[in-house]
């Protein structure tokens, strides 16, 4: 696709959250995700199963995932074989290509990075699955986040510019927030604490933040009108 020329954009960065932003949380992918990781924690840790989901939600709330609150308790487990038993059996053929969104963020003039705690196998199936590929210049991921060896600048690069994040966690964008972004909390109408805009779905992005395509608005119509006009328009989801 064409790179897209004209004046400079209010935001220099978008930064996305994937799961339960880029698709909606009717998918059931974060509620088998939910069910795989306490299943982990019964089978391979030997948790008690009625600690588990209790233990999950103390675990997110004080250390952001539970998997990291899992090794912060001191339990011993290899990251590589949590994520396979976590997202390797995911329902991935509820996820549908979504033609609307690809065309969107293609037509976007702006610099987007896809940021996401999950592993990297799962952040490209997913992007497979919505047919969203190329629609990124960077992905920031688990692997990302943890590096073996020295750290990534790939977040600290994005954050000397002016970035306007997108994310359907609350704690995320009061995080966001408080990093100096500008946000968006995506899946629900009303705003939350910390966020500036509320979409339901992230296809309200160019209704919500028609600014984004400042100078630049006749490329989409003519594109977004083609895709939109065919009458059998997937969109992400089957239940
Ligand atoms: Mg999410």
């Amino acid at each position: 696709m064409a790179a897209v020329e004209g004046p400079t954009p209010k935001y220099e960065c978008l930064l996305f959250d994937l799961d339960d932003t880029l698709y909606p949380l009717g998918a059931g992918i974060n509620l088998a995700c939910r069910k795989n990781i306490q299943d982990y924690m019964r089978d391979h840790l030997q948790i008690e199963e009625s600690q588990i989901a209790e233990m999950c939600l103390e675990l997110y709330r004080d250390y952001g995932t539970t998997m990291a609150g899992l090794k912060a308790l001191g339990y011993e487990f290899d990251n590589d074989e949590f994520h396979a038993n976590v997202h390797g059996r995911l329902p991935y053929d509820n996820l549908r290509p979504d033609p609307v969104l690809r065309i969107l963020l293609l037509s976007i003039p702006q610099r987007k990075i896809l940021f996401t705690n999950s592993d990297k196998v799962h952040a490209e199936e997913v992007l497979r699955r919505l047919g969203l590929e190329d629609c990124f210049e960077g992905v920031i991921c688990f692997e990302t986040l943890n590096p073996p060896a020295a750290p990534s600048n790939v977040l600290r690069k994005s954050q000397e510019n002016y970035v306007i994040f997108f994310d359907d966690s609350t704690r995320n964008i009061a995080s966001g927030k408080a990093a100096g972004f500008h946000t968006v909390i995506v899946g629900r109408s009303e705003l939350v604490p910390g966020a500036d805009h509320a979409l339901e779905s992230i296809h309200n992005i160019r209704e919500a933040l028609p600014e984004i395509w400042d100078g630049h608005d006749d490329w989409l119509e003519s594109d977004a009108d083609a895709v939109l006009a065919s009458a059998d328009v997937e969109t992400a989801v089957v239940a």
